[in-house]
C-alpha cells in the first residue's frame, strides 16, 4: 500500500498513514502460499512453482455503477470487489496467489462515527473474510481521496503452463454445463431495490430475505470447482457468469467459433428467481463450461451442484450463436446481460 503523496484523510488519528497501518496490521507480511513478501515494501514478491504461469485479471467497481452506498452494506461491497476478481481466476482453473487493492474514497468513508466503524474498515471486514476463505493474501495496493468511492482489484493466480481453461476450446458435440443455480443475484438485487427505503438491520431480521439477498450481497467464487475441472481435464472451455448466461455463453461461443443450444427446462433457477433472471441476470459468478460428450460430469463438484443445460453445435452463417429450445420450438436467445445500474 502506497499513496504517501495523496491527500487522503487528515483527521486526528485517522490520517492516511494510520489507515495504511490499520490495513497492514490486518494482513500478513510474511510468506504464505505463493506470496514471498507482502505489504510494506515497494513491491510485493510472488513465487510460482516450477512449470506454472501467471493468470492476471483486473476489475473496477464504482459507486453508483456497480454498487450503491445507500443500498449495499460496506462488508458486501468489499466481498463483491474481491469475488469479481476471484471468479475470473476460478474460470481459468487457476489457484489464487494474491490480490492488490486500490481504493479511491471520499473522506467521510474513512472516518468512524461514534461506535460505528468507518465504512472502509467494514469494507475490509468483507474483503478479508473472503480473502481468508480462499487463502488469497492482500499483497499491496494504493489509497487516495476521491470524490466518489472506487475500488480497483487485481488478482494474481497460478496455473500449470498451458493448462488454463480458456473460452476458445468448445467443439460441436460438447455438452454445456453450469455450476449452482442462476438468477439469484438478479433476484437479490431486485429485492434490495425494493427494500432500499428500509434499513439493512430490518432486512437482516428475516432469514428468507437473507437467503434471497445472499447471492447478490455475497456471491461465492467457484475456485474449488475451477481447480477440479482443470485438474481432471474435464472441461474443454470455461467462463464465469459475470454478465449473465445469454451474454457469457455468447462470448464463449464467439471465442470457440461455435453455436450453442440450451434446453430451457434444464436451466437451474435459483429459488425465488425467474427464468428471465436465470438467463439474463448477471453477477451469479457460477462457472459455465463445456465438456466432451463422453466425459463423466458429476452432479456436484466440491459441494456445488452441476447441471447439463445444452450442447454445442456447428456455427452456421446467419444463425444465432445461442439458441433456446423449449416445448414451442427453437428461439434465438439475444444477449441481454447485465447493464449494472444504467
Ligand atoms: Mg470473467
Amino acid at each position: 500500500m502506497r499513496g504517501k503523496r495523496s491527500e487522503l484523510i487528515q483527521n486526528g488519528g485517522q490520517g492516511e498513514l494510520a489507515l495504511l497501518d490499520r490495513i497492514r496490521r490486518r494482513t500478513t507480511r510474511s510468506a504464505s502460499g505463493g506470496l514471498r513478501l507482502g505489504i510494506g515494501d515497494d513491491c510485493a514478491i510472488l513465487r510460482l512453482k516450477p512449470g506454472e504461469e501467471l493468470a492476471v485479471t483486473t476489475d473496477l467497481s464504482i459507486a453508483g455503477r456497480h454498487f450503491r452506498l445507500e443500498w449495499h452494506p460496506p462488508e458486501s461491497v468489499g466481498h463483491r470487489t474481491l469475488a469479481r476478481g476471484l471468479s475470473d481466476i476460478a474460470s481459468m482453473g487457476a489457484r489464487p496467489l494474491a490480490a492488490l487493492l486500490s481504493l479511491g474514497l471520499p473522506k467521510e468513508l474513512t472516518i468512524a462515527r461514534g461506535r460505528r466503524h468507518a465504512w472502509v474498515d467494514r469494507f475490509l471486514d468483507g474483503f478479508l473474510a473472503l480473502a481468508n476463505q480462499h487463502r488469497t493474501p492482500l499483497a499491496g495496493g494504493d489509497l487516495a481521496e476521491s470524490p466518489m468511492a472506487v475500488a480497483d482489484i487485481v488478482l494474481l493466480g497460478a496455473v500449470p503452463r498451458g493448462k488454463a481453461l480458456l473460452r476458445s476450446g468448445a467443439r460441436p458435440g460438447d455438452v454445456v454445463c453450469v455450476t449452482g443455480a442462476l438468477g439469484g443475484a438478479a433476484a437479490g438485487l431486485e429485492l434490495l431495490q425494493k427494500l432500499s427505503g428500509r434499513s439493512v438491520s430490518t432486512m437482516r431480521n428475516s432469514k428468507k430475505r437473507e437467503g434471497l439477498l445472499a447471492p447478490h450481497l455475497r456471491p461465492q467464487p467457484r475456485i474449488a470447482q475451477g481447480l477440479w475441472l482443470r485438474r481432471r481435464q474435464a472441461a474443454t472451455a470455461a467462463i464465469d457468469l459475470s454478465d449473465g448466461l445469454s451474454t457469457d455463453l455468447d462470448h464463449l461461443c464467439a471465442e470457440s467459433e461455435v453455436s450453442a443450444e440450451i434446453d430451457t427446462k434444464a436451466v437451474p433457477i435459483y429459488t425465488g428467481a425467474t427464468l428471465s433472471q436465470a438467463l439474463h441476470g448477471g453477477e451469479d459468478y457460477e462457472l459455465l463450461f463445456t465438456a466432451r460428450p463422453n466425459t463423466t460430469i458429476p452432479h456436484g463438484i466440491a459441494g456445488v451442484s452441476v447441471s447439463t443445460i445444452g450442447k454445442i453445435v456447428k456455427r452456421r452463417a446467419g444463425q444465432p450463436r445461442v439458441i433456446l429450445v423449449d416445448a414451442s420450438g427453437r428461439h434465438s436467445l439475444p444477449r441481454a446481460g447485465w447493464e449494472h445500474f444504467s
